[in-house]
């Protein structure tokens, strides 16, 4: 994998703030995120490329360790070799409003701390929504994610008191915020710590009681609200657990909430084959009432990803999408552009993915894909020596060749559906998660995703 032209990277910087085009991206340099197995990574899209183990780390030691100093040289020379896989296609598709490294483009950048922690620490949920994970809401079972709440929250909470001082702004997510006590203490201790540190949360907000209402007037809070249709019967068939009329009277004081406050409400939309067709009426409502919306890209569960349609399929919706999108009013205030740029950025992505379809993905055999891996090493990773290119390449080599001799043992009717998986994975993901995982866990993530 190449840098990224100059020609692209000008491209994209014309459509930056000014102030934050030194950098393609400025998450290592600000940001870290924090999983609920401790694992840390400088945004929601690495995390196959681990910074470190909290739970044995400290946060300083990641923070001004290899992998991050790794991923910020990667970053400085215009690579996005490490872990930054989606945010290379994007930019090289030249979808430059989707490109998750925006994302830090605005927020508060100290050099030598972290200004931005992003928690997603706890599985804990009331819900069951038909594409989440096991690893984000406890209601969701399976027999390969049993324990994923690993992370020490009192060595957190401890460590905390350190980065207080110098942190602008904090994301929690889960599981669901409201319902988790461990958040609770971190709220807490972040108000009386410095009551000016932004704390936004993405909640299903089906639970707002006294306590949670009581504690979002002592801070400077903003809700993330995740709302996927505003049809009472697509909701609650999407949102397993929840109440329809609770949540519009929720996000009602939600709103209030945000208005008093000089704020606008963030909406996140999981656009699945349950609701798409409703996503340009939630993007006009969005528009007229002044809130924000994100769209989130659902890959997993297969049966209900819009990315795992068939190209005619791809193709209806991408018309439906681009004749929706000339009819809904566009004006210049920043959450239109905002909302339109976003949904421009979507309908982007189908595009890209019936193209990437119609051309047919060639399977890789074993030797084709330990081949590639062996391409990537030698070319790509500059910085190693001769020698320790040849001692990572035998590392791999072991790895495969082990992932490989259990999958043929264990799952032999499965080996077809891992290869045509793991064919449509970039290698720099390929190799960073054989990098950072051990091997149940790759094993483990393989078989869920298939
Ligand atoms: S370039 Fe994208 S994937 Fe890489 S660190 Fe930045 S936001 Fe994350």
């Amino acid at each position: 994998m190449s840098e990224i032209d100059n020609q692209t990277v000008k491209l994209y910087n014309k459509t930056r703030k000014l102030f934050r085009r030194k950098y393609l991206c400025y998450a290592p340099f600000l940001s870290l995120r924090f999983n609920q197995e401790g694992f840390v990574s400088p945004c929601c899209h690495t995390y196959n490329y681990r910074l470190g183990d909290f739970n044995s780390e400290t946060i300083l030691d990641i923070w001004n360790g290899r992998k991050i100093n790794d991923l910020r040289a990667s970053i400085i020379n215009r690579k996005l070799n490490f872990g930054c896989v989606d945010c290379k296609a994007q930019i090289a598709n030249k979808n430059f409003y989707a490109v998750e490294a925006r994302k830090y483009d605005i927020l508060p950048y100290i050099p030598k701390y972290p200004a931005f922690f992003e928690i997603q620490t706890s599985n804990r949920c009331n819900l069951a929504c038909i594409m989440c994970k096991p690893q984000n809401s406890n209601q969701i079972t399976s027999e390969l994610y049993k324990n994923v709440n690993t992370f020490n929250n009192e060595k957190f909470l401890n460590e905390l008191n350190f980065f207080i001082p110098h942190l602008k702004l904090t994301h929690f997510c889960g599981g669901e915020p409201f319902i988790e006590e461990k958040y609770f203490e971190m709220w807490q201790k972040l108000i009386k710590g410095n009551s000016k540190i932004r704390i936004d949360i993405t909640s299903n907000i089906t639970i707002l009681n006294d306590k949670t209402k009581k504690l979002l007037e002592k801070g400077n809070f903003n809700i993330n609200v995740s709302i996927d249709s505003f049809k009472k019967d697509t909701f609650e068939k999407i949102r397993r657990n929840a109440d329809f009329d609770k949540v519009m009277t929720n996000f009602k004081y939600i709103q209030d909430y945000h208005k008093k406050r000089g704020k606008s409400v963030n909406l996140n939309i999981c656009p699945i084959t349950e609701n798409w067709e409703e996503i340009p009426a939630i993007i006009d409502f969005c528009n007229k009432n002044e809130i924000l919306v994100k769209i989130n890209n659902v890959t997993h569960p297969s049966h209900l990803s819009l990315f795992n349609l068939s190209v005619d399929e791809l193709k209806n919706i991408y018309s439906f999408y681009a004749i929706a999108l000339d009819n809904i009013k566009y004006n210049k205030a920043y959450i239109v552009r905002n909302n339109i740029n976003n949904f421009k950025a979507f309908i982007e992505r189908i595009k890209n993915q019936y193209e990437k379809k119609s051309v047919k993905n060639e399977v890789l055999s074993k030797e084709q894909l330990i081949n590639n891996i062996k391409v990537f090493i030698l070319s790509e990773m500059k910085s190693l020596t001769a020698l320790e290119k040849g001692e990572l390449l035998q590392k791999y080599l072991l790895k495969i060749e082990t992932f490989f001799k259990i999958i043929e043992t264990k799952y032999p009717e499965k080996i077809k559906p891992i290869m045509a998986y793991i064919s449509g994975i970039d290698i720099a993901e390929i190799i960073f998660s054989a990098e950072s995982k051990n091997m149940d866990e790759i094993i483990k993530d393989i078989l869920f995703e298939i």
